[in-house]
Formats: structure tokens, sequence, C-alpha cells
């Protein structure tokens, strides 16, 4: 596989190199320089899974992992399945949190984890990053047991739900978590600073594993076929896919699937009160505004940071603009869809009730839609419950963990205390 900076014509790189790198010169993404358009979709999707994805990662990546190794990659990273609800006669829901920390992240964290541990070789790597909840709990689980790969998270301490914390700060092994004394920004700058600090991006060979990587986009292209290829055939002739988008890494995804030829006829990107993708695909400005805060929380983002890779599919001729429409959703009408969805029998949480919302009533006569349920309705526990007035039940995995301890060592919000922490746990790792 061939990819080229969008920022620099002259960067081009290969998957394994991309995926090392995560970001290219200028802060550019990295964006295939060939999407493979697939003759034999109809077959494809009567296979499993597992040899579907296999087969859909192969013809974007092609041999450079060697003999046999995406297969190993694909079996180890997709072992949880991605079910699809019926939810309405005319609209279904992609359920994609049922891996480990209970939400979609789950796949990209999990393939660029293997890809990453084949393609360094052995050689040591520590991934550094900051969470404010899910993307933390992904990222510690994906890596987890991995050899030579060390993960260290910084989380802003006591600002996350317990619950949140302990899915991350209870492995323990190679995942180190750390309780910065601050808020979120803190740690976002700490973990900037350590990246430009040569001493430790060299000295403890640095990756990020953030969501621009681009293995995680490609290993979420393979759940848009699974979507297709469990709806009855007689309503798959004009399917329209809602994604509840932040940083519209998962859109992203679903539009290379378009690309290569899965028929889905249209995209709604559906967003919270941060709509600055919504406004863009109406006036044509972009022109984001100060990020609010929302009940749907993952979705807080004003400046989208996978948006150039939408653009580049629609400006490098794979896709036509028409095929995307943006929706926002307010606080309101989010929670109203909450409910609707419970009326239907269908417990749900605030970020797929956007999406819901914003297919349910935009569908034509003809067309079915799929929202893509992102997280587990128990990972906003307290909303849902406000919103429902009912009690929900914790699944097996938050269960578990809620009995356990914390193992997240306390930091001061100072770079040279936390660079010194660093040392200490990973100097003759
Ligand atoms: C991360 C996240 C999103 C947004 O996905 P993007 O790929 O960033 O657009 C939506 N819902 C949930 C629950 C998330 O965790």
């Amino acid at each position: 596989m061939e990819l080229v900076n969008l920022k620099d014509a002259s960067d081009v790189v290969s998957f394994s190199q991309a995926v090392k790198r995560g970001l290219g010169k200028h802060q550019g993404l990295y964006f295939p320089t060939a999407i493979p358009k697939l003759a034999n979709i109809d077959t494809l999707l009567e296979k499993p899974f597992v040899e579907r994805s296999i087969e859909v990662l192969h013809a974007l990546i092609g041999d450079e992992l060697g003999d046999g190794v995406l297969n190993e990659i694909v079996e180890q990273a997709f072992d949880f399945p991605a079910p699809v609800e019926k939810v309405t006669d005319k609209v279904y829901s992609l359920e994609l949190f049922h891996g480990p920390t209970l939400a979609f992240k789950d796949f990209g964290g999990r393939f660029m984890a293997q890809c990453l541990s084949r393609i360094s070789q052995g050689k040591p790597v520590t991934i550094l990053t900051a969470t404010s909840g899910d993307t933390g709990a992904a990222v510690a689980h994906a890596f987890h047991g991995i050899d030579n790969i060390n993960v260290v998270i910084l989380f802003p301490k006591g600002k996350i739900s317990p619950l949140q914390e302990k899915l991350f700060s209870t492995l323990g092994d190679n995942i180190h978590t750390v309780a910065i004394e601050s808020d979120f920004d803190a740690c976002q700058s700490m973990v900037k600073q350590a990246f430009d600090d040569p001493e430790v991006r060299e000295g403890l060979h640095l990756n990020s594993a953030n969501s621009i990587n681009i293995s995680r986009l490609m290993a979420q292209v393979c759940y848009y076929f699974e979507a297709v290829s469990q709806i009855p055939e007689e309503d798959r002739d004009e399917l329209v896919f809602s994604v509840p988008s932040g940083n519209f890494g998962n859109l992203t995804a679903g539009m290379i699937a378009k690309a290569m030829g899965l028929p889905i006829k249209r995209f709604i990107a559906a967003t919270n009160l941060n709509d600055t993708v919504p406004r863009y695909l109406k006036t044509g400005e972009w022109a984001p505004k100060a990020t609010v805060a929302t009940i749907s929380n993952a979705m807080d983002v004003s400046q989208p940071n996978n948006w150039p890779r939408i653009e580049a599919l629609i400006e490098r001729g794979y896709l036509d603009k028409a095929c995307l429409r943006g929706e926002s959703v307010d606080e309101q009408y989010t929670q109203m869809a909450m409910r609707q969805l419970a009326q239907s029998g269908y417990t749900s949480e605030p970020h797929a009730a956007i999406a819901y919302r914003a297919v349910s009533h935009d569908l034509q006569e003809q067309e079915k839609g799929v929202f893509l349920g992102t997280a587990h309705p128990a990972k906003f526990r307290e909303t849902v419950e406000n919103v429902l007035g009912q009690p929900i039940s914790l699944p097996k995995a938050l269960a578990d963990v809620a009995g356990e301890d914390s193992l997240a060592v306390d930091v001061a919000a100072d770079y040279e205390a936390l660079k010194a922490h660093m040392f200490s746990l990973l100097k003759d790792k």
C-alpha cells in the first residue's frame, strides 16, 4: 500500500511507515494513492466477518506485512461481533460496542495494536496518550500484554467517571496509568511536550496511537461490509448510513467502503451542537466555533481532524459530493430520540440516538437507514438513566472492573515530574 501526505505530495510512504509515523510532514494526513474497486462484492458479502475482513484489508494494504501476517492480525483484533439489529420498519442499528471496552474504538485500537507490534519487530515502543475517557480504555485494552510495547496513559485526576477510570487503570503489566493533578488540556499539553522532547521521543521510542493513524481507518472499513452483509437482501437497494461524528474517522472509513464498491446509496454526517461540518455542507464556508459541551461528549469536537480525508475522497473523484449530507441534532432532540428508541424497545445512548434522529426523519420512500451504535448504553449510564427514567444494568466488562482497585499513580501537572516518572518506569524496557 502506498500513501501520500495530503499536505506534501513528495511525502509518499508505505502502510508500515504510515502506521509508525501517524502524521506526516507539516502535520499532514496520509491518504491512499489509490483505492481499489472490488469486483466480487456479492461473494464477499456471503463470507464470515473475519474471512471477509482479511480480503478487504488485503485489497487495501497488499502484501507488505508478509505472508499470513494480515490473517493473524485480523483474527486477533476482530474477536468480537458487530451485530445488526432491526429497530423499526425502516431503520437498523449496527452495534459496534461488543468489544472489551464497549465502544467502536476497540476495532481501530485493536487492529492498530496488532499492526504496530508486527511492524516494530520486537523493538521497544512507548505509546503515550492523554484521555478524557473512551480512547484511553480502547488503547489500554488493545495493547495490554503485547511484548515490547509499553503504554502510558495520562488522565485528569478526578475528572472522569470512576467506572471509566477503572476500565483502563486496573490492567497493570505493560499498561501504566498516570493521574495528572489538573485538567484534560494540561494532560494533552504534557503529551505534546514529550513528543517535542528528543530525549523522551527517541529515548523511549514514542508513538501516539491517536485517531488519525491510518491503521484505525482501515480496520473500520470492515464493519461497513459486515453491516451490509447482515441486512436482508430485499432491504439493500438504497441504504443510507448515518454516522455519529466527532473527528470523522468513522465516516471516512464508511466512505472508503463505498469507494471500494460497497452498495451504500448515501451517508449522513450526524453531529451534536458542534456542527462545523453540517454548516459547511450547507453554506460552503468552513467556520468552526468554540466547542460546546453536550451529553454526547465523545463528539464534542469543532475542528474534526479527519475532514481533509473526506475532501480528498471527493476531490480525487472516488465519490460524488451529493452522497453526503450533514445534520446537527440539539440536546432536546437527542433526548427525544433516546425516548423514541426506548418506546420501540431499544435502549440507546446519546451518540447513537443522534444518528438515529438524523436518519429517521430524512429517509425517502424506498430508502432504508442504518445508524451506527458507537458505545454501549451502560458507558453513559447516568445520562441514559436520567433521560429514560429507569435503571439500566452493567454489562459484564464494566461490572467486573467496578470492584477492582485503580493502579494509577498520581503525578503533579509538571512536565519534569512526568518525564522522571516515565524514565523510572521504562528506562530498562
Ligand atoms: C469517538 C466516538 C465518536 C466519534 O467518532 P469519530 O470517528 O471521531 O467521528 C462517536 N461516538 C462515540 C461513543 C465515540 O467514542
